[in-house]
């Protein structure tokens, strides 16, 4: 693997370098970073880490007319401002516990450097480099770069149970790489799992989060299962779950790994967050809906609403935002929903989904329609046609959405204002209820959106909602 070309370094780095050290102290770009420029990225925020105390270099740099931030100085962790470019300069330490993933319960200031680097979770994690003093790299980062091998710094075991946030870090690294976890360290990674119980749950979702992110969720899923099981414990179940059904030619976690793969293949490797995480979350509900018929064939009546429920409760519990749970709720609930290729079947799953989701129905749209193309490609090899079939729906879709065919009350030819003059009385819930009723109807195909053919419907049905 080539080194870090000189470069490389941002001017603003080399200015807080220059200042911490012109002052008689040491400094080194550390983590991230350096990783990254490894890997021919050097667009990384830039950590520094010096022996320079934090009021040390605060005053070196407000010296140098640098913008300070104390940021977490019970860490050691000051934020330099260099033309408008955040830099984080942490005091070389050692430490207890970490509680949020980047800031430790106690620290103890060190003096040497590789003493800071030991207590990083990782050997592609813990490299300094300096444009002068090169690359210090005490524990084979840049060789395990090079190779694509997540390992722990020093005893794997030792590191996960100091801070079992490291387990999901561990997964996130090897996803977002696509690199493969070393055979010690996976074995740690499979023994330490369990102690994920006792982490903050946000700080689980927002690690979980991250590995949904990197794409590669399916990697984790094959590789490393016994820690998004730790992880989300609500998945167990579907380990193993034989689905005793012609429909079928993998258990529910089996098929559950190829949709995740497949979604993201349809979606050119950019699926957006909530359909990776309905991906991994659509059959949560089988296990707890499985019956078996007469002829001995397994259903799973209800697991999409099930499912549904489930995933909004492990999505809230992982305290993620609203604005991704609603939607991704909604792409579990409708990903096993009967859709026909004709415009009334469009329109209605455009208006079900509306009524969910206001202002959402037509990504969510593409988005369930990937799913379920997703999910016929994962089903055994006689039942994947269905994929053809959502080809169609799909080109049906852009026709209605080309004609800006009506699936929204707004979308009515007629407003709230012509049934008010219609029948009178006074504005309340009832009118919307009624132009609710008149979408229906025109959303099944019953009345045409012309004002004539809405305002002579309503002179026949009454106004029930008054
Ligand atoms: P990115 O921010 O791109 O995800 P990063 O390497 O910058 O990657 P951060 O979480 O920002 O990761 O942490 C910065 C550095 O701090 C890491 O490179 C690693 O050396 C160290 N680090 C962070 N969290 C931990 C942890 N829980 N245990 C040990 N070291 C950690
Ligand atoms: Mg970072």
């Amino acid at each position: 693997m080539p080194g870090i070309n000189k470069t490389a370094v941002p001017d603003y780095a080399l200015h807080v370098l220059e200042v911490l050290e012109r002052g008689g102290f040491e400094a080194w770009i550390v983590g991230g970073w350096v990783r990254d420029a490894l890997l021919g990225n050097a667009a990384h925020d830039v950590d520094i880490t010096s022996n320079a105390h934090w009021q040390e270099s605060e005053q070196l740099l407000l010296n140098a007319g640098v913008t300070v931030h104390r940021t977490g100085i019970e860490h050691g962790t000051l934020t330099a401002v260099v033309a408008g470019h955040p830099i984080e300069i942490t005091t070389y330490r050692v430490e207890g516990t970490y509680s949020d993933s980047r800031h430790p319960d106690s620290v103890e200031f060190v003096s040497s450097v590789t003493e800071d680097l030991a207590r990083r979770d990782l050997t592609i994690n813990a490299m300094a480099y300096h444009p002068v003093r090169g690359l210090l790299d005490p524990y084979g980062g840049a060789e395990d770069l090079a190779q694509g091998i997540i390992r722990a710094v020093g005893d794997p075991y030792k590191r996960f149970s100091e801070d079992a946030l490291r387990v999901l870090r561990a997964v996130r690294f090897a996803c977002r790489l696509g690199f493969t976890v070393e055979k010690n360290t996976h074995d740690a990674l499979v023994a330490c799992a369990p102690e994920l119980a006792h982490v903050a749950r946000e700080r689980v979702g927002a690690e979980l989060d991250g590995i949904i992110a990197t794409g590669r969720l399916a990697l984790a899923m094959r590789s490393e299962r016994e820690v998004l099981l730790a992880a989300i414990p609500d998945l167990a179940p579907m380990v193993g779950f034989e689905q005793r059904s012609p429909y079928h030619c993998y258990d529910v976690w089996d098929h559950t790994v190829h949709v995740v793969e497949a979604t993201e293949e349809l979606s050119g490797g950019v699926a957006s967050r909530r359909l990776r995480w309905a991906a991994l979350l659509h059959d949560v509900g089988k296990p707890k809906t499985f019956t078996v018929d007469d002829r001995g064939q397994g259903h799973f009546f209800g697991h999409p609403s099930t499912g549904a429920e489930m995933s909004e409760a492990i999505l809230r519990s992982l305290a993620l935002p609203l604005s991704l749970i609603r939607p991704c709720v909604d792409l579990v609930r409708f990903h096993d929903r009967p859709v026909k290729a004709t415009r009334h079947s469009v329109l209605r799953m455009l208006s079900d989904l509306d009524g969910r989701s206001p202002g959402e129905a037509v990504p969510l749209a593409f988005e369930t329609l990937v799913l379920k193309r997703a999910d016929a490609l994962s089903k055994a090899p006689e039942y994947r046609g269905y994929a053809v079939e959502v080809d169609k729906i799909e080109r049906m879709l852009r026709k209605v959405l080309s004609e800006n065919a009506p699936y929204r009350v707004q979308d009515l030819a007629i407003s709230g204002r012509d049934v008010l003059q219609q029948f009178g009385g006074r504005p309340g819930p009832w009118v919307g209820a009624t132009l609710d009723a008149c979408l229906r109807e025109v959303v099944h195909g019953r009345l045409e959106n012309t004002r004539e053919a809405l305002l002579t419907w309503l002179a026949y049905s009454g106004s029930p909602h008054r």
